[in-house]
């Protein structure tokens, strides 16, 4: 591989094109009008406008990627997360061309990509599941017969559902039918598909999600597990290697399950299988067939290079043969461009922009000083991960960094963050998915 094209913006296009810099390979950079002076557009080898501002334009118009991928005459495009990463008609449309997608083949995101289809493959591969209709529900009735089974409450979720959007918590029977039809709804015109499952709805459940690393030659590792607990509407903000309150044999069987999925379907790739756990058991959610934006804690406690791996996995090479071994603790803090009260977004000119640095500490971030954050994309414009010799090691270390890191001109979530991290609770590790929701600062 000699050139890659990457089809994406923002920090993880800086990621991916650091990666490519140690790796010998030359970058090609995507930007829409609005990102003209963006940070990745600046540091890849080539760049190409696109398309205008709006995603559906640019980012996510396969044919302006491919002309551009053909002009430019890469190898291969990286996806990174969100946009069409996992897209399995986009992965086609690069095999057609002869370029290859650096992700799983269509058909693994076939397969695993939606909630419905990765649960069949779950249970085929003796995966625990929380009890719930595991195919779609068609009717109220429908659904609230297996709610009857399963007890209140229940969630509804959507199919093709993502980010954390369009999921609703049913309390009781009476509740029920108008929220299948609402999330039914939301998930049609959000996700382009009505398709709705439920399942039990867990009260104060962990999420702990499995790194896993899978070549073309048939091995599969898991790189540990990742806690990401620390969420706002069901969107991860904090987030830590490994989990803290697993044992060594949750762990190990947890990780074993997870390696059996993706061996089923015979995945290659970075994968990530997540789950919840709650009262030392755990259930499998669904299964993302990208790199994760908190992909670098794993990095910091394993030593591996998880974009780079997921490059060389693409050019056809073997994964490292002996298993991973942990070393410390590591947390990332996402930082987003939003008032820390109100959470409504905040982008414009950063006026001064200083990065931490000292022992255990890494940025990655699209933020450079005069730069202008578009209001049409993401929020989040940086993150900030430490790693410790332990977990409060790593914690005092994050809270010394974000009281470092300095973002003038625009407003941050750093003071929430900051209020989060020094939280008794956090610092014992005793949260859960519904930690925020009754968090007071
Ligand atoms: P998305 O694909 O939108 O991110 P997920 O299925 O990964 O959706 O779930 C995201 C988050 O929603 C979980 O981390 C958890 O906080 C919450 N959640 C999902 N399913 C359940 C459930 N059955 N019980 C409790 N919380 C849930």
């Amino acid at each position: 591989m000699k050139k890659i094209l990457i089809a994406n913006r923002g920090e993880i296009a800086v990621r991916i094109i650091r990666a490519c810099k140690e790796l010998g390979i030359s970058t090609v950079a995507i930007h829409s009008s609005a990102d003209k002076d963006s940070l990745h557009a600046k540091l890849a080898d080539e760049s190409v406008c696109i398309g205008p501002g709006p995603s559906l334009q640019s980012y996510l118009h396969i044919p302006c990627l491919m002309s551009a991928a053909e002009i430019t005459g890469v190898d291969a495009i990286h996806p990174g997360y969100g946009f069409l990463s996992e897209s399995a008609e986009f992965a086609k449309v690069c095999q057609i061309y002869g370029i290859t997608f650096i992700g799983p083949l269509p058909s693994h995101i076939d397969a695993l990509g939606d909630k419905v289809r990765a649960k069949k493959a779950a249970i085929q591969a003796g995966v625990p599941l929380l009890p719930g209709s595991n195919g779609v529900v068609h009717s109220a009735a429908e659904a609230l017969a297996f709610a009857e089974e399963i007890g209140y409450p229940v969630i509804i979720k959507a199919s093709a559902g993502g980010g954390g959007r369009g999921m609703k918590i049913a309390r009781d029977a009476k509740q029920l039918p108008r929220l299948l039809q609402l999330a039914q709804n939301e998930a049609k015109i959000g996700f382009n598909n009505p398709d709705c499952f439920i399942e039990k709805y867990l009260e104060k459940p962990r999420h702990v999600e499995v790194q896993l690393v899978a070549d073309s030659h048939g091995n599969c590792i898991a790189v540990g597990e990742r806690d990401c607990s620390i969420q706002r509407r069901h969107q991860k903000l904090i987030e830590e290697a490994l989990c803290p309150v697993l044992d060594e044999q949750t762990r190990a069987s947890l990780c074993e399950s997870a390696v059996n999925l993706a061996k089923i379907v015979g995945y290659q790739s970075l994968g990530t299988a997540e789950f919840l756990y709650e009262n030392g058991s755990f259930y499998f959610m669904e299964m993302n067939t990208r790199v994760q934006v908190e992909h670098p804690v794993t990095e910091m406690v394993s030593g591996m290079d998880l974009v780079k791996q997921q490059i060389l996995i693409a050019a056809g090479e073997k994964i490292p043969a002996q298993q991973p071994q942990f070393s410390g603790h590591s947390i990332e803090c996402r930082i987003n461009a939003e008032d820390p009260r109100t959470f409504a977004p905040w982008p414009g000119l950063v006026t001064s922009y200083h990065e931490p640095g000292g022992p255990g500490v890494r940025v990655d971030s699209l933020l450079y000083t005069n730069y202008r954050v578009p209001s049409l994309y993401d929020s989040m414009v940086a993150k900030v991960i430490s790693h410790g010799a332990n977990r409060e090691e790593a914690r005092l270390r994050m809270i010394r960094a974000l009281e470092e890191l300095r973002i003038e001109g625009i407003r941050t979530n750093i003071p929430f963050q900051l209020a989060v991290l020094k939280d008794d609770s956090f610092k014992a590790a005793n949260v859960s998915t519904n930690f925020l929701q009754s968090f007071e600062w």
